[in-house]
């Protein structure tokens, strides 16, 4: 069987990534959400397991040490990991995976995978646009959201590092940009648009 594709989606926090992921999920076959390990508490609305695996920093270092990550990065003061093992289990299986993870993991994924990986950098339309989503989801103190907007700058410049740049204007229109891209890598690979893979000579 072919192996399903990477798509590592960087944004920075408040753009709108989680939203339009969810959507790609829940409308297309094939693909699953890379559930990320973080030391970060959960939000009301987050489920362990689902949105995250939460875990505390003992056993953050514990599966760093036992060199359990394809990558991991201290972002806004939390620490976040993407397990090799899922990644590995999901793509043998030939789905295509969507790891939600921020510009220094994907760096790390770059240099360790290079070009077999898709590389999506979601933007927001503007700053002050992406401060009234982070204000707006209320989830973060303000504390919190004046360092994710803070950082947010710094993200914006890795932005020629990835493959594809897509603008979160409307939801809408985001998510259609990125089923393209996600359609566009399965023909690049001769599966069907489902993701199945094709089955042109017997
Ligand atoms: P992220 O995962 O990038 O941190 P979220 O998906 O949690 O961001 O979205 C942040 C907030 O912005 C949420 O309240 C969400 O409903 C809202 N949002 C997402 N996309 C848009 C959009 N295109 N226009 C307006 N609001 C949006
Ligand atoms: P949040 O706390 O808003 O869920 O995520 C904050 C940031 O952490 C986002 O930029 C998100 O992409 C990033 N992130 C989530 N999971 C991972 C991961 O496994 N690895 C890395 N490097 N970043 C992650």
């Amino acid at each position: 069987m072919q192996s399903g594709s990477l798509f590592i989606i960087s944004a920075p926090s408040g753009t709108g990534k989680t939203t339009i992921l969810k959507k790609i999920v829940a409308a297309m076959d094939n693909v699953a959400f890379s559930v990320s390990h973080t030391t970060r508490a959960p939000r009301p609305v987050e489920q362990d397991g689902i949105d995250y695996f939460f875990i505390d920093k003992d056993n953050f270092a514990r599966m760093q040490q036992q060199g359990l990550f394809l990558e991991w990065a201290e972002v806004h003061g939390n620490l976040y990991g993407t397990s090799s093992y899922a990644i590995q289990e999901a793509t043998e299986q030939g789905r295509d995976l969507l790891l939600d993870i921020d510009v220094q993991g994907a760096r790390q994924v770059k240099n360790k995978l290079g070009h077999t990986g898709v590389f999506v950098f979601i933007a927001p339309p503007s700053l002050e646009e992406l401060a009234r989503r982070l204000v707006g989801r209320s989830t973060e103190s303000e504390d919190v959201i004046t360092t994710r907007l803070k950082n947010a700058r710094e993200e914006m410049k890795s932005l020629n590092q990835y493959d594809y740049v897509i603008v979160n204007d409307t939801v809408t229109e985001a998510v259609e940009v990125l089923k393209s891209i996600i359609i566009a890598e399965r023909s690049r690979k001769r599966r069907s648009l489902s993701g199945v893979p094709l089955k042109l000579i017997s």
